[in-house]
């Protein structure tokens, strides 16, 4: 059953819901403000990618209350297009977000994630159960950017590909 919740409260921007997924770490270091994605080429070409990979369909690009920046697709349609599938399972939920946060706008809509340079696409529908799962993160990021501390180094094979890596191991 779909749970209640004071939204306005949790409300948080989509790349810090796609961090808590990625590294609990990297989620508090940025929010924190220390932002190194940006000189990353990866980005650039994520960028790129976003931007000139679709050249023939229409979209309109979105920004709302300045935390979520979503590609409309036609009328029910909202896209991602990501440079890599290394986590999927964040990059599922920042679009499940989206859904949720459309949807407590009364939008309604399903949501398409585009891995180009892998030619995949995968749809994503807002379950009632995948709702309850952004609540459950919402909750956490808000748990994890209340912390003091950042939360310890979680070694992982991704930390090497990770834009904080010089500030967690160096
Ligand atoms: S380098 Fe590893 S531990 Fe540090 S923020 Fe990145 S993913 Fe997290």
């Amino acid at each position: 059953m779909e749970e209640r919740i004071d939204f306005q409260s949790l409300k948080t921007n989509g790349v810090k819901i796609n961090y808590l997924y990625v590294c609990e770490r990297k989620l508090w270091l940025f929010d924190r403000g220390i932002q190194m994605e940006s000189r990353s080429d990866k980005v650039l070409m994520g960028k790129l990618l976003g931007e000139h990979s679709y050249p023939k369909e229409k979209t309109r690009e979105v920004l709302i209350d300045d935390l979520i920046n979503i590609d409309i697709v036609g009328d029910d349609e909202i896209r991602e297009v990501k440079y890599s599938n290394r986590l999927p399972d964040a990059d599922r939920i920042q679009l499940l977000y989206y859904l949720y946060y459309l949807k407590q706008l009364g939008i309604e809509k399903r949501g398409v994630i585009n891995y180009p340079k892998m030619r995949k696409r995968e749809e994503i529908v807002l379950t009632s159960e995948a709702e309850n799962e952004v609540i459950n993160a919402l909750r956490r990021v808000k748990e994890i950017v209340n912390l003091d501390k950042p939360p310890a180094i979680q070694s992982r094979s991704y930390c090497k590909k990770c834009s904080y890596y010089e500030f967690c191991y160096v």
